[in-house]
């Protein structure tokens, strides 16, 4: 093969690392690749400096072969070389604007906002409703009584939604606020871009002007020092100045590694409130929301009730699975012209179902949860009442509920013959308790990820 085709090859590799990262990573890391050369089974790119050399390898190089091996080109190694220290660095399109706007202030490097993440969409139930206060208190501005606001929780729970919400709130009713959004990675990558433009007193000067700095993700950051320092300065200049700070994470400060003591101890200072996973009201009620959305677009689909019952019970992940599920059902419905039914979602969503169901079975969930506990499993057969028995049987048939398709009859016959109204009670119970007691929250994570590795 040629060095055209070798170019064409990575033209169409670009385009799947666009898609399959996502546009910030690829426009922080891959854009400023740029590709020299394939010889004798090596990839040759250059990089503006070592220090992104080192990232992109160490993150995305894997990824990198095995396109270039779809391409039919298999690759032992790649090198990502910085230009000589003394040659001229190529200054490329990708220079952050820094140039102050006509009324003197400086241009904000903020992310684009989501324009559906606003506080009219989201849906508050028990798990998330104290964050969701806390940032409708940052969004109605006043004095700042939290700094920070820390917002922490898993994959998909919404901590964007509310870094989104808020933004979009105060450019309605202050536009002259400087809000400045970003993730976590993107505060790094501008950092870097500073460095090597030696451009340190703009950056400091952006960061330093803003009203409101809000930043997504921070978990990323840990571990990466020198950012770290820079966060640390620029997040206590802003706090002195009483300029509010909004961030989110996906554990709290305490849990992330790697997060420097200051940091950590900084952090806790502020308020700092966690999004629980969501409870099947919530579920149901964010699909609601969302299915009215969706019918206001396809007009001519019908859509059975029961379906959202069906679909909250059975997709307990993320809230971007159940929108992704309900979306699908909608588009596949008027493409075909049929109504959505328990059995069209069924079918339809066939796929998402079965990663939702990885068929655990009730003796599995009995199993695992007997060893957790150091019970036998004919204790949770058994009709023993006490605390320390009923409580592991109820999480089990929580389990059940949540991880295998089986009728609450079924799951009360397998707990020695249980009536169907004690696996409901013992359900409500557990996400009653996973609300207020985190070491349930924590024994049925863990369990439940056990169950479905
Ligand atoms: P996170 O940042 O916590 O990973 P996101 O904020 O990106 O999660 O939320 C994932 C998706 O789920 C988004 O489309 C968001 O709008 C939706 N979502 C999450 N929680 C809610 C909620 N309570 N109400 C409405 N939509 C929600
Ligand atoms: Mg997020």
């Amino acid at each position: 093969m040629d060095a055209i085709n070798h170019i064409d090859c990575w033209g169409r590799i670009r385009t799947e690392l666009r898609s399959s990262i996502g546009v910030d990573a690829f426009n922080n890391w891959i854009e400023p690749l740029e590709f020299e050369k394939v010889g004798a089974g090596h990839g040759h790119f250059v990089v503006p400096n070592n220090f992104m050399g080192n990232w992109i390898s160490r993150n995305y190089a894997d990824l990198i072969k095995d396109l270039f091996r779809a391409e039919g080109i298999p690759l032992t190694r790649l090198s990502f070389t910085a230009p000589e220290q003394s040659a001229p660095v190529p200054v490329p399109a990708g220079k952050p604007k820094t140039e102050a706007k006509p009324d003197g202030k400086i241009e904000l490097p903020t992310s684009p906002l989501d324009s559906r993440f606003t506080f009219d969409q989201f849906v508050v139930g028990t798990p998330n409703e104290l964050a969701h206060a806390a940032a409708r208190r940052v969004a109605d501005g006043g004095d700042v009584t939290f700094n920070p606001l820390f917002l922490y929780g898993g994959v998909g729970l919404g901590k964007t939604h509310l870094m989104h919400a808020i933004a979009h709130e105060i450019r309605a009713t202050r536009p002259d606020a400087r809000v400045l959004y970003l993730s976590a990675e993107q505060f790094m990558f501008r950092f870097v871009q500073a460095l090597r433009f030696k451009d340190m007193h703009s950056f400091k000067e952006q960061f330093r002007s803003v009203d409101m700095l809000m930043v997504d993700d921070l978990q990323f950051i840990a571990g990466k020092n020198s950012t770290q320092d820079e966060f640390f300065h620029t997040f206590n200049a802003l706090i002195e100045q009483g300029k509010q700070i909004v961030i989110s994470a996906d554990r709290s400060p305490g849990e992330i590694e790697g997060l420097e003591e200051r940091i950590r101890s900084r952090l806790q200072w502020g308020l700092v409130v966690d999004l629980h996973p969501t409870n099947y009201e919530l579920r149901l009620g964010i699909l609601h929301a969302k299915a009215e959305a969706q019918a206001r677009a396809y007009s001519k689909v019908g859509l059975d009730v029961k379906v959202l019952e069906f679909l909250a019970h059975r997709i307990s992940s993320n809230v971007r699975v159940l929108e992704g599920a309900l979306t699908r059902l909608f588009a596949f419905a008027d493409l075909v012209g049929r109504d959505i039914t328990l059995d069209m979602a069924q079918e339809t969503l066939a796929d998402i179902l079965r990663i939702s169901d990885r068929k655990v079975t009730i003796a599995e969930i009995q199993r695992k949860v007997a060893e957790h506990y150091n019970l036998r499993i004919s204790d949770l057969l058994s009709p023993r009442r006490a605390r320390a028995v009923a409580r592991p049987r109820q999480i089990s048939m929580f389990l059940c509920k949540s991880l295998t398709a089986k009728s609450l009859p079924e799951i009360g016959r397998k707990f020695g013959g249980r009536d169907h109204t004690t696996v409901i009670h013992a359900v409500k119970r557990i996400e009653e308790l996973m609300q207020t007691d985190s070491q349930i929250t924590e024994d049925v994570e863990l369990l439940r990820r056990m169950l479905e590795a």
